[in-house]
């Protein structure tokens, strides 16, 4: 007898519950209909296509835009013992193979795809003869360019749907606009589709925003105010490095992520985080996807969030226990003018993109006719020194090209560094006697990774770090030592991204940048910032209502977001803390005077310091400003 999706649900996947519109995704694509599931909060989305899939005979495949997501995808499945495959990344040919093989013949229920394998040829042949249960777009709303993530990569999946007409399309995403989710529809062809969408209310976030002339002291003030786990949220990578040191300087234990780290230092931040209640994650947008801790207490953005959507996720990474959080942004004038100064740079002029194209091939000396499939590894600085180009467009020039179809970039979480040993026996027994740190970190590497006599072999300078009880800079530095004695071969790990082209050169004259991909995103991208900006600015209307009618949702004022907060009728406790601070005084004394509940009164106070109305002293006493 089969089992019901409850009975999935408790027995394969452990849980006790469905949420919100699960158990009606799931039936809808139980009975064979194209299906649109809107779940805002982000919970759960997977398990609408995986208890289905679960139930079905044949494979579900899964379209998803990043590596990190389907690695982690994976790893999850398997953990529970099913069967999946993945073509993503840099994969092999061989690799690819063997997995297409295990999706014919194996009992693979689940074949994860990255949207740009589909327009290869093996994998049309193969995926034709495969008997497919259903096909699943995570992320769905990257196929509209209406969307804050538009990737041109998506239209492939309109390949699936050519290959397996009457398999049901059962489309996911956190965050859609009404024109994208007609936009999703339209460009599936999946017209009748069933639409089920959550409410974007999100009642126990409190919204908050700062616009602050001093951002590092604002934000030490809140964290110190405000519970944790909490995730600070910036847009530049170097700014991870100067919060952290301020964060500590302030003994607020904390963790940094982001994508220019070793992929072992972000899994161990990343865990650190995972498990302590008193830490504060500093991460660039790069940290969050697929990463799910119930209790977080905070979010803050550093920055203006540069679209709606990103801003409405990533505020969602908290309170996912359904206890109260809050969600912050502390801004300044300068970082409105840098994310209109960045729309200008992610949008280069056709010539310049043409040039990069040229360059890209140039750079690899590879001629017209040729190149398809070709992999290399990327130094942006490098390239754009040698060939002349300012390297933040040609950074935004190469994405154009990636969503042109040109070439596909991937994440390097490969690129490790490798060590080879290459001096003889003799030498290294001497050399692993001493006790010396040479000997030391030799001695620790032999033990540690068998092999390395013979091939160059991937290691991490972490781990050996660790092991020897030194820091990682010291095993770096007495590596760089011994190569120059020529006892080891030492290549150290890159964090560079890989490129591959997708076709072969052709004529820079004939190739082809839709109007779609550059100056319709760029005017897109250009509105969505513009409503961002009135947002972070408006200080009369209910955040939460702003949030929601940005996705075409209507709600009652929320009564707790910041502007809510001012515009409640605390006129009386204003008036009377202003009365009090004729001299000077601190919130406990305030409070101990007045009639009212210590919390209205808190709230009075902090209003009428982001009201500048008052100030606060490093003794924590508040004056009355003139
Ligand atoms: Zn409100």
């Amino acid at each position: 007898m089969s089992l019901s999706p409850k009975e999935i649900l408790n027995s394969v996947f452990h849980h006790d519950e469905f949420r919100a519109y699960q158990e009606e995704i799931i039936d809808s694509v139980l009975n064979k209909k194209h299906t649109l599931g809107i779940l805002p909060t982000g919970l759960g989305k997977s398990l609408c296509y995986q208890i289905p899939a679960v139930m079905q005979d044949g494979l579900a495949i899964v379209v998803s835009p990043l590596v990190a997501l389907i690695s982690d995808q994976i790893k999850r499945l398997q953990k529970l013992n099913i069967k999946v495959a993945g073509i993503y990344g840099n994969m092999k040919q061989e690799q690819i193979d063997i997995a297409l093989d295990n999706c014919k013949y194996g009992e693979v229920k689940f074949l994860f795809l990255a949207p740009e394998r589909l327009s290869s040829l093996l994998i049309k042949t193969r995926i034709k003869q495969m008997n497919v249960s259903m096909i699943v777009l995570d992320e769905a709303h990257c196929i509209s360019q209406w969307g804050h993530d538009f990737r041109p990569s998506y239209f492939n999946v309109k390949l699936l749907r050519e290959w397996h007409p009457n398999t049901p399309v059962l489309a996911l995403t956190a965050t859609a606009t009404e024109k994208v989710a007609a936009d999703i529809l339209q460009i599936l062809d999946i017209g009748k589709a069933s639409v089920f969408k959550g409410s974007y209310h999100r009642k126990q976030i409190t919204y908050l925003i700062q616009k602050s002339e001093n951002k590092m002291a604002n934000l030490i003030n809140i964290i110190q105010r405000k519970e944790a786990p909490g995730i600070i949220y910036i847009n530049k990578r170097k700014l991870a490095d100067v919060l952290s040191k301020e964060l500590k300087k302030h003994e607020i234990p904390c963790e940094i992520y982001h994508a220019g780290l070793e992929y072992k230092e972000k899994e161990k931040s990343a865990k650190s985080w995972l498990n302590s209640n008193q830490h504060w994650m500093i991460a660039t947008s790069a940290f969050g996807m697929g990463i799910d801790k119930a209790n977080v207490r905070t979010i803050v953005h550093f920055h203006v969030p540069s679209s709606m959507e990103e801003y409405y996720q990533e505020s969602g990474r908290a309170a996912r226990d359904g206890n109260k959080a809050e969600s912050i942004i502390i801004f300044n004038q300068e970082d409105v003018e840098f994310i209109k100064l960045n729309i200008e740079w992610s949008f280069p002029e056709r010539e310049l993109i043409k040039k990069v194209y040229n360059s890209l091939f140039n750079y690899k000396q590879i001629a017209l006719g040729a190149g398809a499939d070709f992999g290399f590894s990327f130094d942006l600085a490098d390239f754009s020194k040698k060939f002349n180009l300012p390297a933040k467009q040609c950074y935004y020039a190469i994405e154009i090209l990636e969503k042109c179809g040109y070439l596909f970039q991937t994440e390097s979480v490969q690129n490790s560094s490798k060590i080879k040993v290459i001096a003889s026996k003799a030498v290294l027994n001497k050399l692993t006697e001493n006790n010396n740190i040479e000997g030391k970190v030799m001695g620790t590497l032999l033990r540690s990774y068998t092999g390395l006599l013979s091939e160059s072999m991937p290691f991490s300078e972490s781990t050996i770090a660790e092991r020897c009880g030194v820091t990682r800079d010291e095993v770096i530095n007495t590596l760089q030592r011994l190569e120059q004695k020529e006892i080891v071969e030492y290549e150290f790990m890159n964090f560079l991204p890989k490129i591959v082209f997708s076709r072969d050169r052709i004529d820079v004259n004939t190739i082809l940048i839709p109007r779609e991909i550059l100056e319709n995103r760029r005017k897109i991208k250009k509105e969505q910032i513009d409503f961002m900006i009135d947002f972070v600015e408006n200080k009369l209307q209910c955040r939460s209502q702003l949030i929601c009618h940005y996705f075409h949702e209507d709600i009652p004022k929320c009564l707790h977001c910041g502007n809510c907060l001012s515009a409640a009728d605390n006129k009386n406790i204003k008036e009377f803390i202003l009365q009090k601070l004729s001299i000077e005084l601190s919130a406990q004394q305030i409070t101990e005077s007045s009639p009212y509940l210590q919390k209205d009164v808190i709230k009075a106070l902090r209003e009428l310091l982001e009201e500048g109305k008052i100030s606060m002293n490093n003794a924590l006493n508040f004056k009355r400003l003139r």
